[in-house]
């Protein structure tokens, strides 16, 4: 039993997550850079670029190429893992650039590649999600523009209820998981996969109840990224002008 008197293995409500802690700009040789928690999740995201993209023939002539390579270390799971890529991390970081390309302004750009590197450190499903969250913050951090800040979250089926956010146990013994990636200004999805079985209503609750995550995290992506330029949220416009007597001086 994986949910008692609407209570979940790990003490959470239905629509409850996981904690999370992002912080911006941790890495000094990566153009933007992000470390995220998210419960037992560890994630590092850096990117580097734009830089001229080689091989050539990998350049497109009108936009940048955005690549994301997620790769999990041996240490990140319980039994170690084989390290390199496999096929679940190829997939991933695939659909983890696609995302990402979708928000990026790439025909700035011409001809050269933005390279996001996501290394988790400590894995706990819902690892893509934290990925996506964390390479978000990262392109910021370097000032990419973009059109959007993505944040991703899932929802799925356990022991017959719809829950936010997945844990460890759930994502194995659940019935189905439902990651997203979403553009939160205009609410364009930009990733969408599921894992199990859902009825249509079913999954209609699980992704009203995943964009709901998605706008919690998206408020502490803004945070870390405010907090890292040291402006805090409550900043308005006119604390950011400097007084008459300051211009003078
Ligand atoms: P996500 O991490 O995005 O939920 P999956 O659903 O594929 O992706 O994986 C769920 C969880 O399964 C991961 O977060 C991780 O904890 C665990 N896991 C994935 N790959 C491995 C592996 N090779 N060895 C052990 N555990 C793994």
């Amino acid at each position: 039993m994986l949910i008692k008197d609407g209570i979940r293995v790990d003490g959470r409500k239905y629509d409850e997550l996981r904690p999370i802690k992002i912080e911006a700009g941790v890495l000094h040789r990566a153009e933007g850079s992000c470390a995220l928690e998210w419960g037992n999740n560890r994630v590092l995201a850096a990117v580097y670029g734009p830089r001229e993209a080689i091989p050539r023939h990998t350049q497109h002539p009108l936009k940048a190429v955005v690549n994301a390579r997620y790769n999990m270390v041996p240490f990140s799971v319980s039994d170690r893992k084989r390290p390199g890529p496999d096929r679940r991390s190829v997939e991933i970081s695939k659909v983890t650039a696609e995302a990402l390309s979708n928000v990026v302004f790439t025909e700035f750009f011409p001809r050269t590649s933005i390279d996001v590197s996501i290394e988790v450190l400590g894995a706990e499903a819902g690892t893509r999600c934290a990925g996506i969250t964390a390479a978000s913050v990262a392109l910021a951090d370097a000032g990419i523009p973009m059109r959007d800040l993505p944040v991703a979250c899932a929802a799925g089926k356990v022991d017959g209820t719809i829950v936010l956010d997945l844990a460890g146990e759930e994502d194995c013994e659940g019935e189905a998981d439902l990651p997203i990636a979403i553009a939160p200004r205009t609410g364009k999805i930009l990733l969408m996969q599921m894992d199990g079985h859902l009825t249509f209503n079913e999954f209609e609750e699980a992704l009203e109840l995943a964009l709901a995550g998605c706008k919690q995290v998206s408020k502490l992506q803004k945070e870390a990224l405010l907090r890292r330029y040291h402006v805090t949220a409550s900043t308005n416009e006119s604390e950011l002008t400097p007084k008459k007597e300051e211009v003078s001086a």
